[in-house]
């Protein structure tokens, strides 16, 4: 069963903003489109294997996460984690078309482009290295002692993929239902239950906001104003009731709330009435107030001017279900 469900990267929901808004002028809206594009190929990737894992009948009794961050001493950020009875499978996916190699020494993965364009990534082996042994410390702080299995997954048959040397699995799509079933026959009956709970308990988030800082972006370079869902326009203009398209004439009540949620993603995680006015482009001070007590669960008054908290608006990436375990 699923336990933590798939949900896009928080890197991409700021960065499918970021593009929306930064004006493709600017001098890296096309690296910063290409990047979003990989992470989106990447999630759509994650998103597939986990429903294909989901329709195993001989993993129905196992625990499956995905996006797993947990309090380790190497930064970890485990695709997709599955508990098994006989031990833990960590999942490295991938979506890379074209044809990669996987160098031996220095260890490198070499993607060639059906264009003929060569790109380096990071081997992925080594990161997989990194999240097992940080899996096994976790573990270890946690008094046990059980073993990690680990593969890197191209679930897509868009990609030829060459090799020097030996080291963990690197599997498609197609094979994962052989992999998962040779490490579930191992059964070593162990208690499930009791490591789901754990990971349960200790899982983290992680955010790179705000994207103007992170891709040191000046604000200036964004477009203001709320965005039209149907035209792809930001000439949404604030009416009595509702946001009206000025160019398709297209009305939406909240429109207003991914606004607010670019802001919390690409400025900052608080706003004041000021920089509503500014950003939404309103006029009133009386209506942007009201806009931002109905949106938000939480202000704080910092003597002149309100501070608005919008993280509340930034879903968080855990939801956490009902431990899967009656103790
Ligand atoms: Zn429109």
């Amino acid at each position: 069963m699923i336990v933590k469900a798939f949900a896009p990267s928080p890197l991409t929901l700021g960065l499918q903003a970021l593009v929306r808004r930064l004006l493709p002028s600017h001098p890296q809206f096309p690296s910063l489109q290409q990047e979003l594009k990989n992470k989106e190929a990447g999630d759509f990737a994650e998103h597939y294997v986990l429903n294909e894992l989901e329709k195993l009948p001989q993993l129905s009794d196992c625990y499956i996460f995905h996006n797993v961050i947990l309090p380790t001493i190497f930064p970890m950020q485990i695709d997709i984690l599955v508990v098994t009875p006989s031990g833990i499978v960590i999942l490295e996916i991938k979506n890379i078309r074209g044809t990669v190699h996987f160098k031996e020494d220095p260890r490198q993965l070499i993607r060639t482009s059906d264009t003929g364009q060569v790109q380096a990534f990071s081997h992925p082996e080594i990161q997989l290295e990194q999240y097992i042994q940080a899996m096994h410390h976790f573990l270890s702080e946690h008094n046990m002692v059980i073993p990690i299995y680990g593969a890197i997954v191209f679930p897509f048959n868009n990609v030829e993929i060459h090799r020097e040397g030996r080291g963990l699995p690197i599997i498609m799509g197609r094979e994962l239902p052989m992999f998962v079933h040779k490490v579930i026959a191992k059964n070593r009956g162990i208690a499930t239950n009791d490591i789901t709970n754990i990971i349960l308990s200790q899982l983290q988030s992680r955010t790179p906001f705000p994207l103007c800082r992170y891709y040191q972006l000046e604000v200036s370079a964004l477009q203001k104003g709320v965005y039209c869902e149907n035209c792809h326009h930001f000439v949404m203009e604030k009416m009595k009731r509702t946001w009206l398209c000025r160019r398709c004439q297209h009305q939406c009540m909240v429109a207003h709330v991914q606004a607010l949620r670019d802001y919390a993603m690409l400025i900052g995680d608080t706003i004041t009435n000021r920089g509503c006015r500014d950003f939404l482009k309103i006029d009133s001070e009386d209506v942007a107030k009201r806009l931002l007590q109905k949106s938000l669960q939480t202000w704080r008054n910092t003597g002149k001017y309100t501070k608005y908290n919008l993280s509340s608006l930034l879903e968080s990436p855990i939801k956490v279900p009902k431990s899967p375990v009656n103790q």
